[in-house]
């Protein structure tokens, strides 16, 4: 008899059937003696709505009012998840993520957890109840209510793992596990059985959304196995846990593309100490992730300026523009130009430190393809370049070829 936690996406609750589908596998786990605790996430496309209905309203509306709003499309499920179980004559009751204990920090749209006392979803287990629980949601200690990022469900269900001590943890998806690539845009792309907590960090760090980014940081600080598996059918999915030490025999584990990511130049800089301090303490305290930064060789003699270029989220751009814009008084650059035609690919693999050549065969690869690279950033297992978004596809589908064909 296994406490297991499980997660299901935003596809695998689309729609009343997929909603029953569950049902029937928790049944099935449950007939076995299991005790289940069900994370799901909103209905897919149903929180892309949400803000598409906010951004009617205004472009930047308060981040406290996105979180009131955005965490409705998880209170959806997490009701209509329990009626399917209740039609199968299961017990089941639903919490949202203040219910579960699931204490946050203040930062809206992203917060972290910072504790979790499940005492509700152990009386419900206890009681012989399955436990339906929000994702992407808590709640701050003053009672707010918080969402966790895009994709938090992922770590709504690691985190409850953790906290319940259970036995197992499976994220259920739309695909088969985690692949060499993402499989709807390199069809040769294959399924892992297993990748390590630091390969998938950097791939989802640099867009395979297979995985919430902070899910997986959180899963390796407590030691958290967990299998990504599909919910549309009944195949072994990938584990996720340790590096083990066959893994450095493989170079590339897998690549990844970006294609959320936008680039802010400022043209004009003037080229004194504390400027980049300045720039990027600012965006820091309006809570901006900057990723890739690039600064030119500074030009011009007497007074010398350069241009400093960083990539941020594209849904942060419109943020950091208006943080820089609110520096120019003080800064007094020339020009600030925003590009969202940029894509970010990127390969990984904890074999890269002991493997050398690794850089060169990816650049020959671009370049037999015609393609500039515009920013370049590594890690001691990942390499990224910033391309043109227009062949950023095609570029993924060579490299893969490359090292993984
Ligand atoms: P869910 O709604 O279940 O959380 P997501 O849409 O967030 O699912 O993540 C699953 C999707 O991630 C897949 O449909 C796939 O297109 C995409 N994906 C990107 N990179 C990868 C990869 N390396 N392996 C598997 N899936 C990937
Ligand atoms: N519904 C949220 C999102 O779309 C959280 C999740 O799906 O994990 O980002
Ligand atoms: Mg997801």
């Amino acid at each position: 008899m296994a406490l297991i936690v499980q997660k299901y996406g935003g596809t695998s609750v689309g729609n009343p059937e997929r909603i029953k589908n569950v049902a029937a596998r928790v049944a099935q786990y449950r007939e076995r003696g299991d005790r289940l605790v069900v994370v799901v996430s909103a209905m897919s496309g149903v929180t892309d709505n949400l803000i598409k209905l906010a951004r009617a309203i205004m472009p930047l509306p308060s981040e406290r009012e996105m979180d009131m709003l955005l965490a409705t499309g998880e209170q959806t499920t997490i009701a209509l998840t329990a009626m399917a179980l209740h039609a199968l004559g299961i017990p089941a009751e639903s919490l949202t993520g203040a219910q579960a204990g699931i204490v946050t920090d203040g930062v809206h749209t992203k917060a972290k957890i910072q504790n979790i006392t499940p005492k509700k979803v152990h009386a419900l287990l206890d009681g012989g109840h399955v436990v339906i629980v929000a994702g992407f949601q808590g709640q701050t200690a003053e009672g707010q209510i918080t969402t966790l990022g895009r994709g938090g469900s992922d770590l709504t269900a690691i985190a409850l793992a953790a906290a319940l001590k259970a036995d197992l943890c499976q994220i259920y998806t739309d695909v088969d596990g985690v692949f060499t690539a993402d499989p709807r845009i390199v069809p040769d792309a294959r399924k892992l059985d297993e990748i390590a907590y630091d390969e998938l960090l950097e791939l989802a760090g640099t867009g395979a959304k297979v995985m919430q980014l902070r899910s997986v940081e959180f899963a390796k600080k407590f030691g958290v196995i967990f299998e990504v598996r599909s919910s549309l059918n009944d195949n072994p999915g990938t584990i996720v846990k340790e590096e083990t030490k066959s893994m450095e025999d493989v170079v590339i584990r897998g690549v990844s593309l970006d294609k959320n990511q936008a680039k802010i130049t400022i043209i004009g800089l003037s080229d004194r100490p504390g400027m980049a301090a300045r720039v990027f303490t600012a965006l820091a305290d309006a809570a901006v992730n900057v990723d890739m930064i690039i600064q030119n060789i500074s030009h011009g003699s007497g007074a010398p300026t350069t241009d400093l270029s960083f990539t941020v989220d594209k849904s942060e751009l419109l943020k950091a523009q208006k943080v820089i814009e609110g520096l120019k008084k003080e800064l007094g650059y020339k020009q600030v130009i925003a590009n969202e035609s940029i894509g970010k690919l990127s390969i990984v693999g904890v074999g890269m430190r002991s493997h050398s050549g690794v850089a060169a065969r990816m650049f020959e690869t671009l370049a037999r393809e015609g393609i500039n690279i515009d920013m370049i950033s590594t890690s001691e297992i990942k390499i990224s370049v910033v391309i043109e978004i227009a062949k950023a596809e095609t570029a993924m589908r060579a490299v893969h070829a490359a090292f993984l064909g």
